[in-house]
């Protein structure tokens, strides 16, 4: 990356290793103070942290609260095109690089260190992975059950109702449904006052999903790949602030049988094709919008990524649309991501995984700390659970 940046632009590539090491000390910062641990903002950080709480402030300021990842990137990064490919990092929590605080520009560290890896099966291999795990330790799965709500007695969950009336008594809830929806639709009453006063949240983007098997691939792609829109603050400001789709996307281009042959018949491609819009506003109807938007993206790619016979080649498809998203999923909006990280100050932070509202109710998922994307959520299951468990642990010990 280093040697590439600097032969666009001499002294391009001391740059990226400046924004690097910002990135990486971001990264630890993050791991000690907001990571694995249940908080649901900066002074929980603070306050739950071990040691001097001047010490912890201090380097807390490393993570340069106040100003934006857009700003920091295009400190280190002054070539415009270069910056626009590390604006989009905030992509995979769908927020608006000038509106996230600089701490995102972690996740810079976390992918270059760690790299990027593919579970054989693709992504649903994770959850039935973990679900035949949990299977071989007795938990009972009920995939089908609908939860109308968390039934709450003197402030602490006594069980949840099912929409077929049924009541399930419990000591403890773990909800990974949205966040807000979690207490707008199935906690309700005090609690949810009490969640919606102590901050305003916004959904994250969502987003227009083409999967199309193409009858031969393009031997120039790669697993992953990024087709540019060419202005970001114009694309951004569609997405983020009109509240419209881009009219010049960018598309995230998936081609995973080079990494897995047999999810595509030879020589062809199971082409999974992304683009961020929105979240749902009242006027937008995905019926009659999705049409056109399909051809602007098929267009981008014609235009800019050498596909130009993409249409001639597909032989299967299917979409995905923020409507049909947010009926899927039950998300905020058609959020792909929880809640936007937007706010230079608090942005990066999310609802505790231990609710301090309802006693006995733990949050997990992408709109719950530390956030969206299947890293963070599953790390958000790992938390929610260690609290659960710490909680039962004082509770047994004090009986
Ligand atoms: C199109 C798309 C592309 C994405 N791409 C990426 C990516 O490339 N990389 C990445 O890391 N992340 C990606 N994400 C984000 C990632 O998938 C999410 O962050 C993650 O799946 C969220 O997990 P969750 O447990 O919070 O919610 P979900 O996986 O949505 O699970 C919540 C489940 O709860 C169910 N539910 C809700 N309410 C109730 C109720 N009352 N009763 C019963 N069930 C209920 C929902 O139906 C849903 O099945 C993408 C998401 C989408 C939609």
């Amino acid at each position: 990356m280093r040697a590439v940046l600097e032969a666009r632009r001499p002294g391009a590539g001391a740059g990226y290793d400046r924004f690097m090491g910002i990135a990486e000390r971001m990264h630890e910062i993050t791991e000690r103070y907001f990571f694995w641990k249940p908080i649901g903002g900066i002074w929980d950080a603070i306050l739950g942290a071990e040691g001097s709480k001047m010490a912890t402030l201090a380097e807390l300021m490393d993570v340069r609260l106040g100003r934006s990842t857009a700003a920091l990137i295009r400190q280190h990064i002054p070539d415009e095109q270069a910056a626009q490919m590390f604006d989009h990092y905030c992509q995979y929590v769908g927020s608006a690089p000038d509106l996230s605080p600089a701490v995102l520009s972690s996740i810079a560290s976390i992918q270059a260190r760690e790299g990027v890896w593919y579970p054989m099966g693709g992504t649903g291999a994770v959850p039935a992975a973990l679900r035949k795990l949990a299977g071989e330790f007795g938990v009972e799965f009920r995939s089908a059950a609908d939860v109308r709500r968390i039934v709450v007695d003197g402030g602490r969950v006594t069980g949840i109702e099912l929409t077929d009336g049924e009541r399930v008594p419990l000591e403890a809830v773990v909800s990974n449904c949205d966040a807000v929806r979690t207490h707008t639709e199935l906690v309700g009453g005090e609690a949810e006052q009490r969640f919606l006063r102590r901050r305003r949240f916004e959904p994250a983007c969502s987003g227009v999903v083409l999967y199309l098997g193409l009858k031969e691939r393009y031997e120039h792609l790669l697993h992953h790949n990024f087709v540019f829109s060419r202005d970001p603050h114009e694309e951004f400001e569609s997405i983020y602030r009109q509240g419209e789709p881009a009219s010049d996307p960018t598309v995230y281009v998936c081609c995973p049988s080079l990494t897995e042959p047999g999810v595509a018949p030879d020589g062809g491609e199971a082409l999974y094709l992304l683009v961020h819009t929105p979240y749902m506003r009242a006027h937008h109807d995905w019926k009659k919008m999705l049409p056109d938007y399909r051809q602007v993206i098929l267009d981008k790619l014609k235009r800019c990524a050498g596909m130009t016979d993409l249409e001639e080649r597909i032989v299967f498809e299917h979409s995905l649309t923020p409507q049909d998203i947010h009926d899927r999923y039950r998300v905020l909006d058609g959020a792909i991501y929880g809640t936007a990280s937007h706010g230079t100050w608090v942005g990066a932070t999310k609802p505790s995984n231990r609710s301090p509202d309802v006693a006995g109710l733990y949050l997990a998922g992408g709109a719950a700390n530390p956030g969206p994307g299947m890293p963070m959520v599953m790390m958000s299951g790992w938390i929610a659970a260690d609290a659960l468990d710490r909680d039962q642990v004082k509770a047994a010990r004090a009986a």
